[in-house]
């Protein structure tokens, strides 16, 4: 069984009161959090989420709402849990260099400190399986600012597969990407497509391609402002912040 917890539902600018985005996945191998928002340490708090808990961190792309939490979590976790197990951080090529200097930008610098645990970076590029602490995972480019360098994830916990959309706009490629997954968690920032930007997903749009995807469970997160206030009224799931599903 894998528990799948829903850490930050909200689009970047945190509508309707919710967190940025952040899954944290406990799989019978291990736990592993997937994107880490500015917002997310004091969404795994208030969860009652231990960090010390975490193997990896799986970062979608470099935007500030899907890893700009990733400084002070690893300042948490040395003085705060003094971690002793080594922490993966996992994601688009050029992680290390994008959180050392995110964390230097920050006054967190990662240098120069006595770190009593080992973080072990690691590339994910697009197309290549690899493991990752205690899962599997596959990513994919998506349709989405190019400098954040995006990319969506598929993840195989044991039995599961799991399939996150990240960010991105619409492209035709998608629902192969995600197909046969258990659970596709995908991003749905706007209710219509008119008047926003190209880089995000509608819930207009996904409702006319609805019958694209071959997946077990759709649930939507990313919520922007009107997506949020529509919960439970849309034609898919939607999450919520701190909820729990099991596999
Ligand atoms: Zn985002
Ligand atoms: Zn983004």
């Amino acid at each position: 069984m894998t528990e799948v917890v829903f850490v930050g539902t909200s689009d970047a600018f945190g509508a309707g009161g919710r967190r940025q985005s952040a899954i944290f996945l406990r799989a019978p191998s291990g736990a592993l959090l997937v994107d880490c928002g500015a917002t997310t340490g004091s969404g795994l708090a208030g969860l009652g989420i231990e960090r010390d808990e975490i193997e990896a961190i799986v970062v979608s792309h470099f935007h500030g709402d899907h890893f700009g939490g990733i400084p002070l979590l690893l300042l948490a976790a040395l003085y705060e849990d003094r971690r002793r197990r080594p922490l993966r951080i996992a994601g688009p090529p050029g992680t290390e260099a994008r959180v050392r200097a995110l964390a230097a930008a920050m006054s967190h610098s990662l240098e120069d400190r006595e770190w009593t645990f080992a973080i072990d970076f690691q590339e994910l590029p697009a197309g290549r399986e690899a493991a990752v602490g205690p899962v599997r995972v596959r990513s994919f480019e998506t349709h989405h600012s190019p400098d954040s360098v995006p990319h969506g994830l598929v993840i195989e916990t044991g039995a599961q597969r799991i399939a996150y959309s990240g960010d991105t706009g619409w492209f035709d490629g998608l629902p192969g990407q995600v197909a046969g997954s258990q659970l596709f968690v995908t991003e749905c920032t706007y209710r219509t497509t008119q008047n926003n930007f190209d880089f995000h997903l509608s819930h207009e749009q996904l409702v006319e391609k609805k019958h694209l995807f071959d997946c077990g469970r759709i649930v939507l997160t990313h919520l922007g402002a009107e997506m949020s206030d529509r919960r439970g009224l849309a034609d898919f799931e939607t999450a919520d912040d701190g909820m729990r599903l099991r596999l």
